[in-house]
């Protein structure tokens, strides 16, 4: 990694858990490009916070579900690396855009779980791979997982075996990735008050009750309680810290 500000790519920045980390890292004295799929005023909003704590972001459409267009995106990336920061490389990769499609084992559809395949395992795998030549040697990966890898609830099968696919992943990734000193790692999140599958946690007040009573610390989890634990996952201090999937829930279904 370079001794200049680091920049962090941060896939699904405009929104929730991306968000947060978004603004965290930026608190931390990191640059950021970030990427949305469809909300770009949302997506500026947060580049205006970012410059607003002094340091510099860039906002890219990106659709993680479609494989073909990565060649493309890591055009921009490398344009905006030279135009906004004068640099070839950046430091951090976040995969964090997704979605959630709550649907039994049995209703699932093939659509509905190429959509998360496409979105969350295969997006994951081919936007590392087509950005990795642009990544310092030194620097980290962080591929956001989920509570449901570990614990399974109904519904959620489709999604959870994507997540679990995340977390193998990130394995191999750490180990053929360390040959270029880069580190890999997932966060898994508990359930999240976002946008996330219709809001259904945030805005469900059942939803809401069941999770919390789950939880250790005896509430459901915020976006904010995400972005900080990526952040100093990043921090040099971390640096040892690879190959792990690290579980932020709040002592879900412990
Ligand atoms: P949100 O719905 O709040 O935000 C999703 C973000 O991802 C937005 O920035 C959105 O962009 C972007 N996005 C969605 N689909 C695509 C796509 N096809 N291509 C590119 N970008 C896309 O979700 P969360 O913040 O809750 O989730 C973020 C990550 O955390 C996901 O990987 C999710 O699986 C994981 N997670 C979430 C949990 C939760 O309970 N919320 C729990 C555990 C893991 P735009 O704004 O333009 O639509």
């Amino acid at each position: 990694m370079s001794s200049e500000v680091p920049i962090a790519v941060v896939t699904g920045g405009s929104r929730g858990l991306g968000r947060d980390t978004v603004l965290k890292l930026a608190a931390h004295g990191i640059d950021v490009l970030l990427t949305y799929r469809s909300n770009r005023a949302q997506a500026e909003a947060v580049v205006s916070q970012v410059a607003a704590a002094g340091r510099r972001a860039v906002a890219l459409p990106l659709n993680v579900a479609v494989s073909a267009s990565f060649p493309a995106f890591a055009d921009q990336v490398r344009e905006a690396l030279a135009a906004t920061w004068q640099r070839e490389r950046f430091d951090f990769l976040i995969n964090n855009a997704g979605i959630g499609i709550h649907a039994s084992f049995m209703e699932t559809t093939e659509a509905q779980f190429d959509e998360l395949a496409n979105i969350h395992l295969k997006g994951t795998f081919f936007l590392s791979q087509k950005l990795l030549p642009l990544m310092a040697d030194g620097g980290r990966i962080v591929n956001l997982s989920s509570g449901l890898a570990r614990f399974s609830l109904p519904g959620f099968a489709a999604y959870a075996a994507m997540k679990g696919g995340i977390e193998v992943l990130t394995r191999y990734m750490a180990k053929e990735l360390g040959a270029r000193r880069i580190a890999v790692n997932a966060i898994a999140p508990g359930a999240i008050a976002t946008d996330f599958g219709g809001g259904l946690v945030r805005d469900n007040p059942q939803v809401n009750a069941t999770i919390a009573a789950q939880t250790a610390l005896g509430r459901v989890g915020l976006p904010e309680d995400i972005g900080g634990v990526i952040a100093s996952l990043l921090s040099s201090e971390n640096g040892w810290i690879n190959g792990q999937r690290i579980e932020a829930s709040g002592g879900m279904f412990l």
